[in-house]
């Protein structure tokens, strides 16, 4: 089945408000309205609003990084599923390895929070992905059967067409090491397995699985032709106009 390739930049904790918004700017003048690839991009919470309004028009989404797993009330710091909606974003991260592992997110947190967010009528891009020691000791599809399987509790097939996942091995993001094809393609192919398990066929086919990790735009098109590989989640390739645009427009 050919899925339409789903291209998203994570900018981090990275840019400022002219910086963001230049980087808005460039996508917006380069994507405009094609709609042969989607495109998203996460800023940071307090330039959402303003990357909603420098991409309004184009075919570009914008979404949040991470969200509240509570509707509303005594949560300092935190930010809502109805936040994010309110100021445009349409989808969000959930389960970022850097949220797992430097904040202690386990998978029962990461469900409350894709359901909370699939409440709030976003989509979601679950994250997975094993760590260095987990893949030496040859517990990856473990690990990312597990983080899928409870990551997805209680979501219904219909609502699995506002999902994305992203296999992302920790080993590999930010640090210019990606897996190769074949890693990628095995753990994509495991995932989709996985996914018709939990639903069926029809619905794991739909789905596309994003991989993430030290993605550029001279290792891009080698990954999109592994299988089961629909798109990439990119993170520091992500914070320049023509590396990210590399990417989206890989051949
Ligand atoms: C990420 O942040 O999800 C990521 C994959 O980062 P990088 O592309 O920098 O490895």
């Amino acid at each position: 089945m050919k899925r339409k390739p789903f291209l998203a930049g994570n900018w981090k904790m990275n840019l400022e408000r002219k910086s963001a918004l230049d980087l808005a700017r460039a996508l917006r003048d380069a994507v405009g309205n094609s709609s042969e690839r989607d495109v998203a991009v996460f800023p940071p919470f307090v330039y959402l609003d303003e990357v909603v309004r420098a991409l309004a028009g184009t075919s570009i989404k914008v979404g949040a990084q991470n969200l509240c797993d509570e509707k509303n009330g005594a949560f300092t710091g935190e930010i809502s599923a109805e936040m994010l909606v309110d100021v445009g974003a349409t989808t969000v991260l959930v389960g970022h390895s850097e949220r797992r592992h430097l904040y202690g997110e386990s998978d029962e947190l990461c469900n409350r929070k894709l359901q909370r967010a699939l409440a709030a009528g976003l989509n979601v891009i679950l994250c997975v992905g094993e760590k260095l020691d987990e893949r030496d000791a040859g517990r990856t599809e473990h690990v990312i059967g597990r983080q899928t399987t409870l990551g997805l509790k209680g979501v219904s097939a219909e609502q699995m067409s506002k999902l994305t996942i992203a296999y992302e091995p920790v080993w590999a993001i930010g640090t210019g090491r990606n897996a190769t094809a074949e890693q990628a393609g095995s753990a994509h192919t495991y995932l989709r397995g996985v996914l018709a398990g939990l639903y069926d066929e029809r619905v794991a086919q739909a789905l596309r699985i994003q991989y993430g990790g030290s993605v550029k735009p001279d290792n891009i098109a080698t990954l999109m032709a592994a299988p089961d590989v629909d798109g990439a989640l990119v993170g520091g390739a992500a914070l320049k106009a023509e590396s990210f645009l590399g990417i989206v427009r890989f051949k």
